[in-house]
């Protein structure tokens, strides 16, 4: 095995846990990590949350699941390659989403709206509450007790006020530190996996269409590329090779631009990359560019196409009458969460009681949140199998 950058994130110059525990015999702590996360709960309800599409639309499209696994897989190439630590990378990278609610950025944003008044809701801060105390399952500590380096690539960033709540992490963010390579890289996996599978599902569903896709240059010089190699393939096919070849082209793009960077830089230890003022790990303006064209489109075309709005609608109308029915009645939660609420409201006041309300309804499934609301509000807005699409 190739040895490891001098940047890059080691058991040795790890930060460690926040509860001491004895070193694992059989692998690295940031393979510990990894394995917690996968055994955690809230990472097996990643398969029944929404990216873009719910999923009764189809059994095809991605989930905050099959989006992790993805991510996993494009940052764990890239950390590779330079020689950074691969496990760090995928923990990170499994654990990113941890935090998203149900039905996809429609209802965190519901759920932000009705947060307001008491400190807001953010899904990077939500994915380490999720690992640092939601989670409970070990009988020595509240939580998956990761390694810092991990907590450090889930946070990525929070707001000022929230970060005064973390102590030595929330710290990091107020000095404006980067996190370590792996980090950066898990970031960046994350973009090259959703823009790239985004563009695969919107054509599985007839919402955007190849010709559409010519309007961004990126996808259209990869398109016509593709043809030429192969030229009559199947449709099938033909979106399969094109997600493909984006994605080979923003990786090595990714390693060849940071690559340079840190050979020209060659930081001599995480710490300096974190008191870099920018991230080590880009893309080459080119690429830059590509992506956030590629960005823009999805958004215009298929994020806010009217079929993916309608269901948007619906899971705004969802989160924002669960979030009242549970805060003027905790007793309509589940017992532990409604003694949780009981508790905070003494100890945090309304701030307090109605944090453990998001917590519940962050950690709810699309189809878990359906049949709440349908229980509790008297109305079913799940659509059928299929019944979304064109
Ligand atoms: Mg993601």
């Amino acid at each position: 095995m190739t040895a490891l950058a001098p940047y890059a994130a080691t058991e040795e110059n790890s930060r460690g846990r926040t509860h001491a525990e004895d070193p694992p015999t059989d692998r690295t702590e940031y393979q510990r990590d990894r394995d917690r996360i996968i055994h955690s709960a809230s990472f097996r309800r990643l398969v029944y949350k929404t990216q873009v599409f719910v999923n009764h639309e189809g059994d095809h499209y991605r989930t905050r699941l099959t989006h992790s696994l993805e991510v996993a897989q494009v940052a764990r190439s890239m950390a590779r390659s330079l020689r950074v630590n691969e496990d760090l990378a995928e923990a990170i990278s499994l654990a990113h989403d941890l935090g998203h609610t149900p039905f996809g950025h429609a209802g965190q944003d519901a759920l932000d709206r009705c947060m307001q008044a008491f400190g807001g809701f953010e899904h990077n801060l939500q994915s380490l509450r999720v690992v640092d105390r939601l989670e409970q399952r070990y009988a020595a500590f509240r939580g998956l007790n990761l390694t810092f380096e991990a907590r450090e690539g889930i946070l990525k960033h929070c707001s000022v006020d929230n970060a005064r709540r973390l102590g030595e992490l929330g710290q990091h963010v107020m000095d404006r530190r980067q996190p370590g390579v792996e980090a950066q890289l898990a970031n960046l996996a994350d973009e090259i996996a959703y823009n790239t599978h985004d563009v695969d599902d919107g054509l599985r569903s007839g919402l955007i269409r190849f010709e559409d896709l010519r309007e961004v240059p990126f996808v259209a010089e990869t398109l016509s590329r593709v043809d030429e190699r192969y030229p009559g393939m199947g449709a099938r096919q033909r979106n399969f090779e094109v997600g493909r070849a984006m994605i080979g082209t923003l990786v090595s793009d990714l390693i060849a631009t940071s690559g340079e960077r840190l050979r020209r830089l060659s930081p001599a230890s995480i710490d300096a990359v974190r008191s870099h003022d920018e991230p080590l790990i880009g893309f080459s303006p080119t690429c830059a560019a590509a992506q956030r064209e590629l960005k823009a489109f999805l958004r215009e075309r298929l994020y806010f196409h009217p079929r993916v709005r309608g269901m948007s609608d619906h899971a705004e109308e969802i989160v924002t009458s669960l979030f009242s029915v549970f805060r003027e009645d905790f007793g309509q939660m589940p017992a532990e969460h409604a003694r949780r609420a009981r508790e905070a409201a003494k100890t945090a006041g309304a701030s307090g009681s109605a944090r453990v309300v998001a917590d519940y309804i962050a950690g709810m499934t699309d189809r878990f949140a359906f049949q709440t609301h349908e229980e509790l509000c008297g109305c079913n807005l799940q659509p059928k199998a299929g019944e979304c699409l064109p």
